[in-house]
């Protein structure tokens, strides 16, 4: 059986930082799922499809073939075959993704693949419904939340260090346009599972959150 740690939680909260940390400590490889919603809002905008059209939609789902592969360690993502890892972290591919995330047959063609890759390799996984969907036995499930405006913050810092001048207000926003989207869809929404750890990241350093992980991993 493989270990299975799942860390679900808003746009923003630190997740992937955090989850990165914890499988390079425990020798874990690193699913980073939100990639996988992103190369698939990619390929919609790439083939002009309308993003409220569920039909349009989910026929176009079925034509991507989203895989990972794992390069010294680091997350690859291919759409039909092309690494599309570097043109995924745009603020317009997560908001795009955030949309076509909400419809069944974009759900159940990368869930497979999620269950797949931890049903044969240790895991950290991170995402919106990982521990209430994709991994329900997790050995470790993490709640990861913070403030919108912490995360905003974050986020503006990120932005400013890459040069961009980024106006703070309208990313506080769109990140909570992107909770609330995230946290009202029918299927799969963004919520805490019954038996996952909460941890508010907003006052933590990124070593306490992981230490604190670590620790329900029985890392000392
Ligand atoms: O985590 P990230 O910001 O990369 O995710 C982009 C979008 O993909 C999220 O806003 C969410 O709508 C969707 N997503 C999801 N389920 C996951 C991971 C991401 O619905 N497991």
């Amino acid at each position: 059986m493989s270990y299975q740690v799942a860390i679900d939680g808003p746009a923003g909260a630190g997740k992937s930082t955090i989850a990165k940390i914890v499988a390079a400590k425990k020798s874990f490889i690193y699913v980073d799922t939100g990639a996988m919603y992103r190369a698939m809002a990619v390929y919609m905008v790439r083939n002009n499809v309308d993003p409220s059209n569920e039909d349009e939609v989910s026929a176009r789902a079925e034509k991507a073939d989203i895989s990972l592969e794992y390069v010294d360690g680091i997350q690859h993502v291919f759409l039909n075959g092309e690494d599309v890892t570097g043109q995924l972290r745009t603020e317009e591919t997560g908001n795009m993704a955030s949309v076509v995330s909400k419809y069944t047959a974009v759900r159940t063609r990368l869930v497979d693949i999620q269950k797949n890759i931890a049903s044969k390799t240790n895991v950290v996984m991170d995402g919106r419904d990982i521990g209430t969907v994709v991994l329900p036995d997790a050995d470790v499930k993490v709640y990861l939340t913070a403030s919108s405006a912490v995360r905003a913050k974050r986020r503006y810092d990120e932005l400013v260090a890459k040069g961009e001048k980024p106006d703070i207000n309208k990313i506080e926003e769109d990140i909570i346009a992107r909770d609330r989207q995230d946290m009202t869809r029918e299927i799969s929404p963004l919520k805490k599972a019954d038996d996952a750890v909460e941890i508010d990241s907003s006052y933590m350093t990124i070593e306490e959150v992981a230490d604190k992980i670590l620790s329900l991993c029985g890392e000392k």
